[in-house]
């Protein structure tokens, strides 16, 4: 693969690194592993209703962002003591997601190595330097985040952990004590190799260059298998005590955080959802939450558009929020954008929506009226 180093350092924003955009300023706040108490979604919420727009907006990593936001420095030391901001050099790079339902429903517990993986990186000057959509993902073993496309990532294979690099089994297997050690020497054998690039997968040559840093020889990629794709999290109970809540279109509004608040122990999820423990499905539904795993809003996602972001020809939220319940059953995850960046679009296949200056294309086709649009999206 061609060398794509970049000419700009990345821009992705930051709590500290607020992005200016056209409603004002937009914080994102990192989750590792989607972790997030009750009292902490407390106080994202009451942050977001006194100096943003009231919404908390859930993104494709499993992370939380406040739009229309008038006080960063009040909203930094707030999350600060939430122990939402626990390294001010590293807040950009604590970008790991892991397997949402791990170790609740009889699977691995990725969850302690993500603490540990949380802590060494926070720890290293050096992965400061990281790009900040350079990301690390820990999967139980179910496959979930094999389309995430992680830069370094494990995954549970028998008693023991495959490390992945640029998404794919690199062929090396770890012990999980091992595990967040190695992931951040891949990390740091990325920074020595980069030529600006963002993503070990933009590098030529990116996987056999880190796993010569790491020591290993090219031959170990032959003990590489075919990992099978999972599917995503959907919407549903789980169990008693457990089940997934999709937030329509992302956007989580001061009632449903503050029912979702009840609960006893909250994962936020990439696939805009958050995993609630003890939580009253009633009183989640009633809020508009969503946990019928075959409601059309399970597949449906949209951009900022208009008139958050600058760059919308269209107000996408808005259109997706008015046709969605029309939806017929399908397949493939919707995606609403604004403008062909197509932020937050989901990964693998979907049915890509796209703003144009007359209506919307749908998987490239002439514009047509949102209405319309509904009958292409099978
Ligand atoms: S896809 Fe375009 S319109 Fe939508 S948020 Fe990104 S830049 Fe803005």
């Amino acid at each position: 693969m061609a060398s794509t180093g970049r000419s700009q350092p990345d821009r992705c924003p930051g709590v500290l690194s607020v992005h200016q955009a056209a409603d004002g300023g937009l914080a994102r706040v990192r989750l590792p592993g989607g972790v997030l108490s009750p009292e902490q979604l407390r106080v994202l919420a009451t942050a977001s209703a006194e100096l943003g727009d009231g919404n908390l907006e859930l993104t494709s990593r499993g992370n939380i962002q406040i739009r229309a936001l008038k006080a960063p420095e009040e909203l930094s030391d707030r999350l600060y003591d939430a122990g939402l901001l626990p390294s001010i050099t590293h807040e950009r790079v604590r970008n790991i997601l892991a397997s949402p339902l791990s170790g609740l429903d009889g699977s691995y517990a990725v969850q302690p190595l993500v603490a540990e993986l949380d802590r060494a990186l926070c720890a290293s000057p050096r992965l400061a330097e990281l790009p900040g959509r350079f990301l690390f993902t820990l999967d139980d073993g179910r496959g979930d985040l094999a389309a995430v496309g992680a830069d370094v990532g494990v995954r549970v294979v028998g008693g023991q952990l495959a490390l992945l690099l640029a998404g794919v089994d690199s062929g090396v297997r770890l012990a999980p004590a091992e595990a967040p050690q190695v992931m951040l020497r891949a990390a740091e054998a990325f920074l020595e190799e980069r030529d600006g690039e963002w993503r070990l997968g933009e590098l030529a040559d990116g996987v056999a260059r880190v796993l010569s840093r790491l020591g290993y020889s090219r031959s170990v990629g032959q003990m590489a298998g075919e990992l099978a794709e999972g599917q995503p999290v959907r919407a549903g109970v789980y169990g008693p005590e457990l089940l997934v809540a999709t937030v329509p279109l992302g956007s989580l509004g001061p009632e449903q955080a503050a029912v979702l608040a009840e609960a006893e122990h909250l994962r936020v999820t990439p696939w805009r959802s958050v995993v609630v423990v003890g939580g009253d499905v009633d009183r989640l539904q009633q809020t508009g939450l969503v946990v019928d795993g075959e409601s059309p809003w399970t597949r449906v996602t949209a951009c900022a558009g208009k008139p958050g972001c600058g760059k919308a020809l269209a107000d996408v939220r808005r259109d997706a929020r008015r046709v969605t319940p029309t939806l017929q059953p399908g397949r493939r995850p919707v995606h609403w954008s604004g403008c062909e960046r197509r932020c937050g679009q989901p990964a693998g296949d979907f049915v890509d929506v796209l703003a144009l200056t007359d209506g919307y294309s749908v998987d490239g086709s002439e514009a047509v009226t949102a209405e319309q649009s509904v009958m292409r999206m099978r």
